[in-house]
């Protein structure tokens, strides 16, 4: 029986097996719905992400800022994601309206002592630069493929990183993902498909796990075990009273 902890997916579901954890994010305001849904009458084992994702910047109603903090307070266990910056040639053209957004929920993260997870793309130095200024308690970099300096830089400012199996596709994330603590590490599947196909989805996240495993030179099970921790530690909130 393998202890798993999906650190980052968009599955807007059940997942009935309760020794399963997995922390499911929000990408547009459209979302939120679903996701207060589960976050009010979901089993305990899914974690909820309430944030704007950099490519949907552009058309979000007014009122997002509002209805985001509304649901942060509403729900004391959810953390904020997904947000983050991408500058790919592709989006450069948001980067203005994306910064607003990404500073926004950085700001709310810290205001609310959450959790916060990030999308970045060509933009590691730049979202550790607005980090700085807003000092959110947690930061979480999901589907990493950076350098071994970034991800010093990750660790060093308290921050973890998530890995999906294309992070050990190039020799350069390998490097990183050697080299920063181990304890810094949660293993994600990024499952955005609206129908979740558990076999399949299960198995990639044992072939990442056996990827990160093999760097590691450590098992399977020691390897989902650490990452689970890892992800627990990032994922849970004190209650007030504890
Ligand atoms: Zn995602």
């Amino acid at each position: 029986m393998y202890k798993l902890f999906d650190a980052h997916n968009h599955i807007f579901d059940f997942l009935l097996d309760l020794n399963t954890k997995y922390a499911t994010c929000s990408s547009k305001i459209t979302d939120w719905g679903i996701l207060s849904e589960i976050c009010l009458t979901g089993p305990q084992n899914a974690f909820c992400g309430f944030g704007i994702h950099p490519w949907y910047v552009q058309n979000t109603p007014e009122n997002w800022q509002k209805d985001l903090a509304e649901l942060l307070g509403k729900f004391p266990q959810s953390f904020i994601g997904e947000t983050g910056l991408d500058l790919s040639l592709r989006r450069r053209d948001t980067q203005k309206l994306q910064e607003e957004f990404l500073k926004f929920q950085l700001k709310l993260a810290a205001e609310f002592n959450r959790p916060i997870v990030l999308h970045s793309v060509r933009a590691v130095d730049r979202v550790l630069h607005l980090i700085k200024q807003h000092s959110p308690p947690k930061f979480l970099f999901h589907r990493f493929t950076g350098s071994v300096q970034q991800a010093q830089n990750i660790d060093a400012m308290g921050g973890y990183i998530s890995v999906h199996l294309d992070s050990f596709r190039s020799l350069k994330a390998q490097n990183a993902i050697k080299n920063i603590n181990p304890q810094k590490i949660l293993l994600e599947s990024d499952w955005d498909k609206p129908k979740l196909d558990l076999k399949l989805w299960e198995n990639q996240l044992l072939d990442t796990a056996n990827q990160l495993g093999e760097l590691w030179s450590l098992d399977l099970q020691s390897t989902l075990k650490q990452c689970y921790s890892n992800a627990l530690r990032f994922y849970s909130q004190k209650l007030p009273l504890e």
